[in-house]
């Protein structure tokens, strides 16, 4: 039997960097297609409708920036994740944030396999997938209709805010979650209030999960990541 390929966009203007890439995903069973600019990257991310965006930051004329902006304000192509590919650690923050919404990065250098691990993890764990009853994570186990979380078979008890932070956390396992969009997405406001709040909730989740706390991951300097494995 064989699996339907899933198509990946690279947008980057530098052929070796995108030769190198596609070659990674071809030998990963991915159907690669490339865009040199960030105008041709737009049109073939509504023709193509690619599974997933690897967009250099680095491009002539239109920033990378721009075009995960102009992506992620399109109804059509808003739930393709994107992968930024930067050289500029200190434009993290923005790029994971809410000013630009992408789902990750990768620094460059790197490593072509790891990009490609990337890219498989947020396609297996996508959020374009049907909801869930229930989530898990080794012992961990979240129904999410019933709002219960049990580890190694124990109740825990958790407010409202603390189970939606755990299963956003768990949902996007492996991925980079900025303060500020999880107060977005968990809190439900806009960026004006104070990040550390997430801070305190996520101390407070930990404690909760007893030595299953280490399983959130502090990424210093912009938010928390559960952990993949
Ligand atoms: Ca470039």
């Amino acid at each position: 039997m064989h699996p339907i390929r899933q198509r990946v966009l690279i947008i980057e203007d530098e052929q070796d960097v995108t030769d190198l890439l596609a070659r990674q995903l071809a030998k990963a069973e991915f159907e690669a297609v490339t865009a040199f600019n960030g105008e041709a990257g737009i049109t073939a991310a509504r023709e193509e409708k690619p599974a997933l965006i690897i967009l250099d930051l680095m491009l002539p004329k239109m920033s990378g920036l721009e075009v995960c902006r102009v992506l992620k304000s399109n109804d059509e192509t808003r739930h393709i994740p994107i992968i930024m590919l930067t050289a500029k650690a200190e434009e993290v923050d923005r790029i994971v944030g809410l000013e630009f919404g992408a789902d990750d990065y990768v620094t460059k250098p790197f490593s072509p396999r790891e990009v490609v691990l990337r890219v498989q993890a947020i396609l297996r764990r996508g959020d374009n997938r049907p909801a869930e009853k229930h989530l898990s994570a080794g012992d961990i186990l979240i129904d999410l209709q019933r709002h219960d979380v049990r580890v190694a078979g124990r109740a825990v008890d958790l407010t409202a805010i603390e189970f939606k932070l755990l299963s956003t956390l768990l949902q996007r396992r492996g991925r980079v979650q900025a303060r500020d969009r999880l107060l977005n997405d968990v809190w439900g406001y806009e960026a004006a209030i104070d990040t550390r709040t997430v801070d305190t909730h996520v101390r407070r989740l930990r404690e909760k999960l007893g030595k299953r706390g280490d399983l959130i991951e502090t990424v210093r300097g912009f938010g928390y990541r559960f952990r993949e494995r």
